[in-house]
């Protein structure tokens, strides 16, 4: 075999990127890792060099692409609270549309051609039917989901412009962790349900709160569709190989299993595998939660051959919880 081909990712320190990480390094490829850490663990970099620093770091992006052979670049460094996006827009709009711009000028100025994006259901606003698919109104309804639809519409001006090649892959709710249990999902503060749940099951939190019981579901909780860590992963790889193969059929996928889960479902499929009582008190709605938020692969499938190894609740909290179990301390800083 040859020189391993470079992939730049961006946020690879964080819980999505350093799961990239480990897949592109499974499937042959040396992951070269840009992260300014603010976000991201430095021990969650484990299968490539290191660069530490910022994406719109003009100087720190030359040095990356004139030292490594980069055959694509992979973001996900985008900052992800729709709450303190609301509070605090201009740091969102800053890092995650202004930023990922100055990123995208200089692969043109270097002749790079390949991108693959971190977008995101809230994209889409309230949901008008469910499951969603790519034809679904896009009518995001806060700073976060309007950052990642701008970053979408830019990147098609970047494709007409500078010919790079683009795909953006709209996630629903990433959860579970890599099954060898070397990283895991390790946010501050943690906001996901998941992880929270997790966390009173380990003592580290007396209780969580449900936010709201009165939504027009069977349970009266919302719903939504968890996605396995290592499928978004494993999407991300098929949308290289496409890219590669001058093979691009559409721009945007929706990653979603098609199915979803209840708050409370969540919390006994917990309880199940934890064995722990994870108490939990009814609190008011969280503002901006939809009642219902599944997404709908069947795109992804057809023309990606996408196909999720971990549809189901139970497996994908099973590899949270051992990489919890084993690492309460997350990655310990
Ligand atoms: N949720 C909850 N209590 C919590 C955290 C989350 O009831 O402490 C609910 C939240 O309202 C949503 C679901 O769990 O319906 C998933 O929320 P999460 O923050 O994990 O992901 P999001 O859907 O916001 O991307």
């Amino acid at each position: 075999m040859g020189v391993k081909e470079h992939i730049l990712v961006v946020g690879g320190a964080g819980y999505i990127g350093s799961h990239m990480c480990k897949h592109l390094h499974a499937a042959g490829y040396t992951p070269v890792v840009l992260d300014n850490l603010e976000r991201g663990h430095r021990q969650a970099v484990q299968w490539g060099p290191f660069v530490h620093g910022n994406m719109d770091d003009i100087e720190v992006l030359h040095d990356v692409f004139t030292r490594y052979p980069i055959a694509a670049v992979m973001h996900f460094a985008a900052f992800a609270y729709v709450g303190e996006s609301v509070q605090d827009p201009g740091r969102y709009y800053r890092n995650n549309v202004a930023a990922p711009i100055v990123l995208l000028q200089q692969m043109a100025n270097h002749g790079l051609n390949r991108f693959i994006f971190s977008s995101t259901c809230a994209i889409y606003g309230e949901p008008a039917a469910v499951p969603m698919d790519e034809a679904h109104p896009i009518v995001p309804i806060n700073p976060y989901g309007r950052g990642k639809f701008m970053v979408e519409q830019i990147l098609d001006d970047f494709r007409a412009g500078h010919g790079i090649e683009s795909m953006c892959l709209r996630y629903f709710n990433a959860a579970g962790a890599d099954p060898d249990r070397l990283i895991g999902e390790d946010h501050r503060p943690e906001t996901h349900l998941i992880p929270l749940a997790l966390e009173v099951a380990l003592g580290k939190r007396e209780a969580l709160t449900i936010y709201g019981d009165d939504y027009p579901t069977a349970d009266g909780t919302c719903i939504r569709d968890y996605i396995h860590i290592e499928d978004l992963a494993r999407a991300h790889l098929l949308a290289l190989e496409k890219m590669k193969a001058d093979a691009v059929l559409s721009h945007k996928y929706n990653l979603g299993n098609g199915s979803g889960y209840s708050v409370k479902e969540v919390l006994d499929t917990a309880r199940s595998i934890t064995g722990q009582a994870i108490p939990a008190r009814i609190g008011p709605r969280r503002p901006g939660d939809p009642a219902r938020l599944v997404g709908s692969g069947a795109l992804a499938r057809r023309e990606l051959g996408w196909k999720p190894q971990y549809p189901d609740l139970r497996s994908i909290i099973e590899t949270a919880w051992n990489w919890h179990k084993n690492n309460p301390n997350g990655f310990g800083e």
